[in-house]
């Protein structure tokens, strides 16, 4: 085996001269907490993801999550369709209001909510749906508004993997009431730590703005019942000199897309629903029929044996975590659960990785199958 090649992380923030060089000013300007940088990455982040939609930038993605479903008035009572197939935040920022986060199956080829489990999971206590744009392909939008409409719900989107993803030609973020990118390292595109909360109405903006900051607009003239949320200039700095190398970061994530769809062999690859543009911040492959042990295997023979890092997102549902503990049936989300591995796709790979990549994984798919 070539245990003398570097290993190839799974994911790897870009940080570069700019992005210090933005922090130093800030640093310089002796003002560093939410501030003009703040109030610019706002500007440039609608105008370049979502078409100009009023943004609140604060502390991370879930303080968006959070803040965003209570400005929709989100409370103890309410129950809100979650997929379990993602990030235990979708949930979390459910259940800390009160509410009910209610699990529903995935499609088994985008891995995003199927809208027919999402319209059989609705209540009387139902108010709204956050669909999870996983991976970075968008949820099936036009069908999950229909049926909110139907049912008067509102719609949360997390889009915390899927900076500049589209779907039927709209960006992710401008389809819901609302919408949160996440801005943790290892997405799309970094401030640190950080997210962005997306609002169709500027009454829901203007609520996400008095929660982020103890329920006030003006100094000590509180409002409301609020919270410490706020996101730093020099995170904010960082932000700004990210979202300016965005595109060309998500172009180089769908060029290596297209090489490996191209080259790998054995497994099933991402499917891009028609309609949809697919930014990856993933690439997950599905080792279709193995058992989590195997495919845990096939993770630990690339690792180790080819020295390619690779992820499970995620490896226990939400449903069955101890934290929530539901009882019920979600087969597809338990099957993929055991079968995806996602591979590195990010953009400072190499074509020479891009090849030990390919065949790294032919190796292991053929000899496992
Ligand atoms: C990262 C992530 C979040 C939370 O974002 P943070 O910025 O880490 O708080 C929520 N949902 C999903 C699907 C995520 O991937």
């Amino acid at each position: 085996m070539s245990t003398d090649l570097p290993f190839i992380p799974p994911a790897k923030p870009l940080i570069g001269s700019e992005e210090r060089e933005a922090v130093d000013r800030v640093l310089a300007s002796g003002m560093v907490a939410q501030g003009p940088e703040v109030a610019a990455f706002e500007q440039e982040f609608s105008a370049a993801l979502v078409d100009g939609r009023e943004v609140v930038a604060v502390n991370s993605g879930t303080s968006g999550q959070h803040l965003g479903m209570l400005a929709l008035g989100l409370g103890p009572g309410d129950e809100v369709i979650v997929p379990s197939f993602t990030f235990a935040a979708t949930a979390n920022t459910v259940a800390v209001t009160g509410a009910t986060p209610v699990f529903v199956d995935v499609d088994p080829e985008i891995f995003t909510v199927d809208p027919a489990a999402v319209e059989a999971a609705i209540t009387e206590r139902t108010v709204g749906i956050q669909p999870v744009h996983l991976y970075g392909h968008p949820a099936p939008m036009d069908a999950l508004l229909a049926l909110a409409e139907r049912h008067g719900l509102w719609v949360f989107e997390d889009a915390a993997q899927a900076h500049g993803a589209t779907w039927q030609g709209a960006p992710v973020g401008t389809f819901g009431q609302g919408a949160m990118f996440s801005l943790y390292p290892t997405k799309n595109m970094t401030s640190g730590e950080g997210g962005m909360v997306a609002c169709a109405a500027a009454e829901t903006a203007r609520t996400v703005r008095l929660l982020r900051n103890q329920g006030m607009e003006t100094q000590y003239a509180n409002e409301i019942v609020g919270y410490n949320n706020r996101m730093t200039d020099i995170h904010a700095a960082i932000g700004r000199v990210q979202l300016a190398k965005l595109s060309g970061w998500t172009a180089a994530r769908q060029r290596c897309a297209a090489f490996f769809d191209a080259h790998l062999r054995g497994v099933v690859t991402p499917v891009v629903r028609e309609g949809a543009t697919h930014v990856y911040h993933q690439y997950t492959i599905r080792l279709e029929g193995a058992s989590a042990a195997e495919r845990d295997a096939a993770a630990t023979a690339l690792r180790e044996e080819h020295q390619v890092g690779c992820g499970v997102y995620y490896p226990t549902p939400v449903h069955r975590l101890r934290t929530f503990r539901t009882e019920v049936d979600l087969p597809v989300t338990e099957r993929l659960a055991a079968e995806v591995l996602s591979l590195p796709v990010h953009p400072s790979l190499t074509d020479e990785d891009r090849e030990r990549i390919v065949t790294a994984v032919n190796t292991v798919a053929g000899a496992g199958a």
